[in-house]
């Protein structure tokens, strides 16, 4: 056995807590997955703190020194570019401008490979596929925002030339509220993918919905709870086949096909794996025939089955499979290949 064993950790800073693990040469998981809370209100330096909180607790769990930490993969609930956040971020204001991943190396020191949630989260799911897949993975992840990232084959995610690539959530699609108009996006445009398919687009189209006397007698209008409540909510009446909840579940799982019909002509990935909390949802089977339904609606056919053999797949889709940790899962695999 090699006398100085190489690890790898990945860290994921979310909005509330900070996941982590560790890896060894092989790419395989040592000790258990830590969490501690992120703290990023409180500023970068604090969460930095947890992050050296976070990788005590993985040495320990893992029976290694710290030292023992060859690598670190980081991902951050921001968009970013070269270790620095840069754009709108429900973070304390100094995290924005920073060089995070400079100033957390030089503290660690231990080289730090930083990217976004999203690119983590399809590094993961590429990640926990054990490299079977010859083909790119695109995700999609529908969640407060609407979040992705791609990985090419052979398990490099794709930043663009910046950082810049894959904001999924804000390519435009084509579609209009009752009134005749796009809604806004928490970006500043109109129109944008994540208007329609997030939690955020939930709560609005519920707010829309519940206000029509077609459904004045529904159970959500029998309440003062707040409306991100009652979107909270909407999921077990989709389970139940409440026809307000189906419905509208139904319209975003359509917009969300559709969009990524768009993706699928541009990048043309033969995986796409829908994450987000809808993966752990009773409904998701229908869920996928309505993103389905929207995906034929824009995409030629020749991008879901091969014309030759009209049983072979050129675009798969499938459920994420990673869990919580995959986004963590996906940092410290990342940092295994870049800093072995
Ligand atoms: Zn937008």
């Amino acid at each position: 056995m090699n006398k100085n064993p190489k690890f790898f950790a990945g860290l994921d800073i979310g909005g509330s807590t900070l996941k982590a693990v560790v890896v060894d040469a092989c790419a395989k998981q040592i000790g258990p997955l830590v969490e501690v809370r992120s703290l990023v209100k409180d500023g970068y330096q604090t969460t930095f703190d947890q992050l050296e909180n976070a990788l005590d607790q993985l040495a320990a769990g893992a029976g290694i020194s710290r030292s023992d930490i060859a690598g670190v993969g980081l991902d951050v609930p921001a968009p970013s570019s070269d270790g620095v956040i840069w754009g709108r971020a429900n973070l304390g204001d100094d995290w924005v401008g920073t060089d995070i991943r400079g100033q957390l190396s030089a503290r660690i020191g231990i080289p730090v490979f930083m990217t976004n949630d999203g690119n983590a989260a399809a590094l993961g799911e590429y990640a926990v596929r054990e490299y079977h897949t010859a083909r790119s993975l695109l995700l999609v992840a529908p969640g407060t925002g609407l979040g992705g990232g791609l990985v090419l084959p052979g398990g490099r995610v794709y930043e663009g030339a910046n950082g810049l690539a894959l904001e999924i959530g804000h390519i435009s699609v084509p579609f209009r509220e009752d009134d005749g108009e796009q809604p806004a996006c928490s970006c500043g445009l109109k129109g944008c993918a994540e208007s329609w398919v997030s939690l955020m687009a939930l709560r609005r189209r519920l707010g829309i919905e519940l206000a029509k006397p077609r459904w004045a007698a529904h159970p959500l209008n029998q309440t003062d709870a707040p409306i991100a409540e009652k979107a909270f909510r909407l999921r077990d009446f989709a389970t139940d086949g409440d026809e307000l909840a189906i419905s509208i579940f139904k319209q975003q799982g359509f917009i969300l096909g559709y969009a990524i019909a768009d993706m699928v002509r541009t990048l043309d990935p033969g995986l796409v794996v829908i994450g987000g909390g809808l993966a752990e949802t009773t409904f998701r089977d229908q869920y996928m025939e309505w993103i389905m339904e929207g995906f034929a609606d824009r995409a030629w056919p020749v991008y879901r089955y091969s014309p030759l053999d009209s049983t072979k797949e050129t675009t798969r889709f499938e459920w994420a499979i990673g869990g919580d940790a995959a986004a963590a899962i996906g940092m410290a695999y990342t940092a295994r290949d870049l800093f072995q």
